[in-house]
This record gives C-alpha cells, structure tokens and sequence, in this order.
C-alpha cells in the first residue's frame, strides 16, 4: 500500500495504459471502487478494465444524494443533498488491488463535474488534514483494528472458545483462505485470533499513513466479507450484534512524530510523553464527546459504548487501561511500532475517513493550542463511585445517543476539521437511525444493521 498521500488526480494515458496491461496481465476483467458513506457503508460502482482511464479521469456518475444514504439504505435528503445535483466517483490509480477472481478493487474520490474534490468527500477531507499537520510538522501513522462476527449458513454465530484454539481450528477453512486472500492482496496483517464475542475474530494490521490505514481498512473488510460468502458464512461489522454481548470495534491506533521526533515516548512526562504528546492525548480527552459524531455516532455504537465492554466507554486516558477511551501503549519492546495511543470507542461503523481526519485534526489543533493533561486514570473507572469520577472528569463518551448527535452538531472543532458539509451528511443519517429507533426499537433496528456494515 502507498505510504504517502496522493492527490486526486488524473494520471496520464501512459501510466494508465501500463496498469491496465499489468491487471489484465493479472486476469483482472472488472475494477470495483468503494466509496465509504457518512453511515459507513460501502457503496459501490464498477467498469470493465478497459474502461479504467474513464474511471479515473471523468469518474462514473451519482446522485450526490449518495452522500446521505442511512445505514438502511433510507436517502436522508437535506437541503443540500437532494434529487438535483450529480457527482462523479473517481478511481485512485495509486491503490487499485488485484482481489483475485478478476476484480480489482480501488477507493473512490468524489469530484464534481469539472473534476474539483466535493467538501464532503471524506478521502478528501482526509488528504486535507494530513496536510494541514504535515505543516505544522506533524507526521501521523495510524492502524485499525478489524473486529468482526461471522455467521454460519443457519446465521448462528460460528463456535469454539474465545480467544481460543477451537475456533480457529473448528474453522480452519475459512482461517486459512482469509490469511490466504489478505496475504494475496498485500495487506500486511500483524495477527489474527478469536475474540470475547461470539462467532467474533480480530485482525490487527501494520500502521501505515492515516490515507493508506483507512483504505487497508476498507480492503480487509472486503477480503474478510468475500472469503466468508465462499464459505458459506456471513460477516457482520455491526457495533454491536448481540444486545447481551461485547460489540465489534475499530480501535485506532495512532503515533506521532513532530521534525522527525517522537511525541509519545522520550519526553519528560508521564510514561515518557512529551509535552507536545500530553496535549495532544489532552485534547483528545477533551474533544472525544465531539468527536464521538465521526468516531462512534450509529446508535448502534452507544448500546456497545457501555461500561465493562472494553469498549473505551470513558472518556479518561491510562497506560494500557482498556476501559479508556484513550488507551497509551509505551515505547516498550512489547509495542514493535513504539510509543502509540489507542483510541477504543471507535466501531466499524464509522467513515474511517472521517475518523482519521477527526483524529489527526485534532492532533495538528492539540499543537497549535497547546493542552493540559489531566491525571491519568490507573483504575477500571467502573469501579469508583460516580461522585469519584466526577471529581476526577471522567463521564463516559456516548452511552447516549442523543447527546453524541448534539455535541457533534455544537462543535466549532468538528466544524473546522471535518468542514460543515461532512458534519451535515453525518448528523443527518445519524439522526434518521434515531428515529428508526424511535419507530421501530433498538432491538428491531439492530437485527435489521447487522450486516450493514458488511461489504
Ligand atoms: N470488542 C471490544 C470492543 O467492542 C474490545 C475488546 C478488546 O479489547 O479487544 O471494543
Ligand atoms: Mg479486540
């Protein structure tokens, strides 16, 4: 995968030409791109390999409702995203992966007519944070955790034990083709195990630039889905597929270099933070209600963003406390990547994009105004009091779904990270699934989500 951020432009008629050779080469017939929607979900359109050139430079059209789909596949129309109105979904000739088959896959931009990024394409909004810190000299490398739930042909959830032997042995066939179509596809995957949750899985990835890490996200989750269908099973990357079981998350790990520097580890403060580092984990403490709207807003992520789920339910930071939001993992030789902090309450439906852009804005701003970090949480907050957590500031992240939508739709932080249109398409799908709630129940909502999120 690319290390550095590309742009969205139009390669020239040589490269092209060259690519198309190698991928048909290849055996590759047709090129699927996905476009990643404020609900999360996975759209999609595709063309012959021929048509590869087209793809990049004109795009295939859409609706730029496309941008306001609900998870339910419901168009949440806003004045701004109605009938009138048409996009193109440009082709990323710097990632386009052989799946095998004869597909390729790429990630899409969105850019009107004349080709000019749209403010509410979230690869783009991306690209223009990774800017922004990198003049502030700011270098993020980031990397997603793929938490998942199979389902076999019955849709139960497969067996064997957690974090156990059985349930990679009983389904070894599916193991062994997943572990054999990512290594296929070039992801570069650091472990897979059996998770807590039933039928659950987890794969961990090498970090990468936020861009790149988003994209092998979205690409292990297509691997993931496809391998489960040739077997016969179902993937599902809801939040949360069982009321009275732990969720899928998407726990986000980021490091950061300032001037070539590590921020996290070296430094004077705690655990070895530099001052720059404790304003920056600061920030994210402070900002994480806000910043729930890009990281955790389904309201199926505020019934997993509970207390005792590992979730990251509060918001507090702690060295290795998994029941901190911001979970510090030292510069220790058990931490191969170095110094990094964990981010638990992000889930898998989230715009990955839109999560990292969310994360690495707030990262650049924690330099440019400075932070204070306040005393680290060293216990499960769980087990204090409430009047104990009060006094400490530790309230939890988005337990209620209401006050995620409201705390995203106030934020000056948001606002200037993300731009108003990506808050708007959010918070509109976003309250659509509230209101589904409000019809129909959370548990009917969620049994209809389950494989929302699935590719
Ligand atoms: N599945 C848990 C979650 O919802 C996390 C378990 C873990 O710490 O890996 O975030
Ligand atoms: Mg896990």
């Amino acid at each position: 995968m690319r290390e550095v951020a590309p742009q969205t432009q139009v390669a020239d008629d040589e490269r092209t030409a060259q690519l198309i050779q190698s991928l048909s080469e290849r055996g590759v017939r047709d090129v699927r791109g996905t476009f990643v929607d404020s609900s999360g979900v996975l759209r999609s359109k595709q063309t012959p390999l021929a048509r590869l050139g087209a793809f990049n430079r004109s795009g295939l059209g859409a609706s730029n409702s496309w941008a306001v789909f609900g998870a339910d596949d419901l168009l949440c129309m806003t004045p701004r995203f109605s009938a009138v109105g048409d996009m193109r979904l440009r082709a990323d000739l710097d990632t386009v992966v052989d799946l095998g088959d004869g597909v390729a896959w790429t990630p899409l931009n969105l850019v009107d007519q004349q080709g000019s990024p749209l403010p509410y394409c979230p690869r783009t909004v991306l690209r223009e944070q990774m800017r922004q810190a990198s003049t502030s000299g700011l270098s993020v490398i980031a990397a997603t955790e793929v938490e998942f739930t199979v389902y076999d042909g019955d849709r139960q959830p497969l067996g064997g034990a957690a974090y156990g032997w059985t349930r990679l042995s009983t389904y070894e066939h599916f193991v062994d083709s997943l572990s054999q179509a990512l290594n296929f596809v070039g992801a570069p995957v650091e472990q897979l195990h059996a998770e807590y949750g039933p039928g659950q899985f987890e794969i961990s990835v090498a970090p990468a630039s936020p861009l790149a890490a988003a994209d092998l996200n979205v690409l292990v989750r297509v691997v993931i889905s496809r391998v489960a269908r040739a077997c016969g099973f179902q993937a599902s990357f809801s939040p949360k597929p069982f009321a009275d079981a732990i969720g899928n998350g998407a726990h986000s790990h980021l490091s950061f270099t300032r001037d070539g520097r590590s921020l996290l580890s070296g430094g004077d403060g705690p655990h070895g933070l530099t001052s720059d580092g404790q304003s920056i984990l600061a920030a994210y403490v402070r900002y994480l209600p806000e910043m729930a709207g890009a990281l955790a807003s389904s309201v199926l992520s505020s019934m997993r963003l509970q207390p005792s789920t590992w979730s990251g339910a509060y918001a507090c930071w702690g060295l290795e406390n998994r029941e901190a939001a911001v979970r510090l993992c030292a510069a220790t030789l058990g931490n191969p990547h170095g110094a990094n902090v964990e981010v638990k309450c992000v889930d898998p439906a989230a715009n990955i994009y839109a999560a990292y852009a969310a994360l690495v804005g707030v990262a650049r701003r924690a330099l440019e105004s400075p932070e204070v970090l306040g005393p680290e949480t060293t216990v499960d907050p769980a087990t204090l009091s409430a009047d104990e957590r009060n006094e400490l500031g530790i309230y939890l992240v988005g337990a209620e779904h209401a006050d995620v939508l409201d705390n995203f739709a106030g934020s000056e932080v948001m606002r200037e990270v993300l731009g108003e249109a990506l808050v708007e398409t959010i918070l509109a799908v976003r309250r659509h699934e509230a209101d589904l709630v409000g019809t129909d129940g959370i548990a009917a909502v969620a049994e209809r989500l389950t494989f929302a999120w699935s590719a």
